[in-house]
Parts: C-alpha cells; structure tokens; sequence
C-alpha cells in the first residue's frame, strides 16, 4: 500500500514536516539518509549539517545558558545526558538534531537510515527507490534533503573541521576560538563580502583570500569589505594548505599565488571560513523537479512550497539559496507538512 506522504531529508525541514504531518495523523515515513562516510564526507550525514557544526546559539528556544537548570525532567533520559555537554551553550548542532528527530518519533514518525537514490514523479502514486533497491509508492512527497557546502577539497579541510574549519561564519563566528583572533575567509562573492564583514566585529583580523584580482561579489557588498579597516584582501591567491595540529586546530594558511605558482606565504590565523558557494542534494531527482539556474529546486507557487510536480513539495535548503538557516528551514518544514497534507485531503487521503 502507499504511504501517504515519505519525506527525504532529515534536517530541521525534514524533522519540522515530520511532526506536522506526524500530528496530522498522516503516519509520514522519513528518510533520513545513510550513515556512510561518504555522506559525511562530503557533507550530507543523517541529521544534516547541523550534525557536523559544533554549537547552535541562533535556534529561537535554545538561549546560552545551563540548559539542564530548566529542561530536566522534561525530556527523556539520554538527552538528559546529552544536555549536560551543553552547559554554557546554547545547544549544540547534533543535540538539537536529536531533539527534533525524537519530538517527530514521539508523534508517530517512522524512520529509515537509508538513501533514496531514484525518483519516479511521472506517474502517481509516486515511486522513490532505496539504495537496497526496495520500490516505496507515497501519495505525496516532501523533499527535504538540504544543501552542502563547498569546499577546496584539501584534506586538511577534514582534518579541522570544527577545529577552525567552517563553513558558515554566522554558525561559528562568535564562538570563543574565534574571537581575538586572525582569520582567513575564502571566496570573492557575496558570501565571502558577508561573512569577512560579519567576523570582522569578532576576530582581530580578517584576511579575504581570493583566486582572481576583482570580487564576483556586488559592488556595495565588495566596497564594504574593501572600506573596512580590519580586512586585508590577498588578491589572486589560492589556500594550498591550512596548517596547525591535534590540540589547537588550525593555526595556519598556506597561500599560493595564481599569477606566480612559485610565490607562497604563510599567515597566521585560528580560523578558516570555506565561502566558495553551496551545492543542494538533488542528484537522486534526476532533473524530475523544475530547478533555477544554480540548481536548486524551484517553489512554482509564492509562499507555498509546491515544485514543478503537484504532490511533491520542497522545504529548507534545497530550495533555498538565499536565507540557508536552521529556523527557516524548520519554518519552510512546516510549511510543506500544511501544504501537503491540504493536498492530500483534496485528493481523499486523510
Ligand atoms: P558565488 O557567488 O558562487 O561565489 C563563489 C566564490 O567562490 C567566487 O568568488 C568564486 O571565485 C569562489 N570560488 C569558487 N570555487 C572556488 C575554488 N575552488 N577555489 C577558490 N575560489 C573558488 O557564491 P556565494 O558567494 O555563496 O553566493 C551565492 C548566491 O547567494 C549569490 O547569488 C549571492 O549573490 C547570494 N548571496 C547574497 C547575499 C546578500 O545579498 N546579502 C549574501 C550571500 C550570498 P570566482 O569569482 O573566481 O568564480
């Protein structure tokens, strides 16, 4: 039999869609992806990417702060435990994750730590394949399966992340490793602009390393970074290697100039941010689903999250180039869940 709705994705938009439809009485199954290394290698693990950020304090609910003064005795033993990691946090990545994913099974959710690797939209009800080849039909669909940040690809990027790796500054920027100190952004885009501003009112400098001798970047955001004194710009130059060790992370970049291959230069910095554009998960839609021109797919009705295929809708960033946060992800979850399961009703399926 069909199921009624299957969600692939198990980040907060995934999780959010799960206990709306959950508590809709919609019975959803969840795909929350497998738990390969390469999935976290290449930066789509189950629970998404707050599974591979360190601290959270930008989740509305979750404020710095002894957590387990206020949480204990309402929430289930082993997360109980997991809080008192979180002391003076606000909450880390991975723990929220969990969170989530429990309030979805406490309502009913059903989950599966597998990949779907193909779609079949033509036709309803629709079929989506696991990577063990088991044909599963739903009636409706929400694809949650978020975005990966891209990175250089150096294997030190591996090594230190969450020891002075990132990729997203507004995550990370405030934490006190950061602060004080000298670090090193990548890119030459808007992302790249926004970022260096943002850390410059933490980090004691902010050195923007960019592989050609003009920004991609808007020219109000790139005046921003070029007017700021606390920003040096290292023009036509690559990171060959970031440096540092076990105990303290990242204490170094190597840099190498594009126009001379034979010039290089070492920085010292505590920090290294990876802005050089994300990429969605949505090589398993094989083109099903109306894309933009960067790939991500397409919300055909304002303010609604249908796609291009009526019965398959889109949440979090998947379809979202722009805002990329866990609370908008989560907002755009619930959105999908509504938006379902009011088609769903109008096709009979309660
Ligand atoms: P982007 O515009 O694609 O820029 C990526 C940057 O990374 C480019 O400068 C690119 O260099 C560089 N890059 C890519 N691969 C690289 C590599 N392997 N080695 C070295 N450098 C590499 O991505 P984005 O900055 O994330 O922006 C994405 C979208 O979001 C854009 O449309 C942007 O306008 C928007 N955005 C808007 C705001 C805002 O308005 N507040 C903020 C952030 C993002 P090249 O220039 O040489 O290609």
């Amino acid at each position: 039999m069909a199921e009624k709705v299957v969600i692939i994705g198990s980040g907060p938009a995934g999780w959010a869609a799960a206990i709306y439809t959950s508590r809709a009485n919609l019975e959803p199954l969840l795909f929350e992806g497998a738990a390969t290394q390469e999935n976290y290698n290449i930066g789509r693990p189950p629970l998404g990417q707050l599974a591979i950020t360190t601290e959270v304090e930008n989740y509305p609910g979750f404020p710095a702060g002894p957590l387990q003064q206020y949480l204990t005795g309402s929430i289930d033993k082993k997360l109980q435990y997991l809080m008192n990691e979180d002391a003076g946090h606000g909450i880390s990545g991975p723990n929220l994750m969990l969170l989530m994913k429990q309030q979805a099974i406490n309502f009913g959710t059903r989950t599966r730590t597998e990949d779907i690797t193909t779609v079949d939209f033509s036709s309803r009800p629709f079929k989506l394949t696991t990577e063990g080849g088991e044909v599963i039909e739903a009636h409706a669909v929400i694809v949650a399966t978020g975005a990966r940040a891209n990175y250089l690809g150096l294997e030190s990027e591996n090594r230190f992340k969450n020891k002075g790796v990132s990729a997203c500054a507004v995550c990370d920027g405030a934490l006190p490793r950061f602060r004080e100190q000298p670090l090193v952004v990548v890119g030459g885009g808007d992302s790249a602009m926004e970022e260096s501003d943002y850390l410059s009112k933490f980090a004691s400098k902010v050195y923007v390393v960019h592989r050609r001798d003009e920004f991609r970047a808007s020219k109000i955001m790139a005046d921003r970074v070029l007017d700021n004194p606390k920003i040096d710009v290292k023009w036509s130059t690559v990171v060959d290697e970031i440096l540092g060790d076990d105990e303290q992370g990242v204490t170094a970049v190597r840099l190498r100039s594009t126009k001379d291959e034979s010039q290089t230069e070492e920085l010292k910095v505590s920090g290294y941010f990876a802005a050089i554009g994300h990429t969605p998960n949505t090589n398993f839609l094989d083109g099903q689903l109306e894309m933009n021109e960067k790939g991500y797919v397409t919300w055909t009705v304002p303010f609604r999250t249908n796609t291009s295929v009526e019965g398959v809708f889109a949440a979090g960033d998947v379809a979202d180039d722009n805002y990329r946060q866990a609370i908008t992800a989560a907002g755009s979850g619930c959105m999908a869940a509504l938006d379902a399961e009011r088609w769903l009703a109008a096709q009979g399926h309660h």
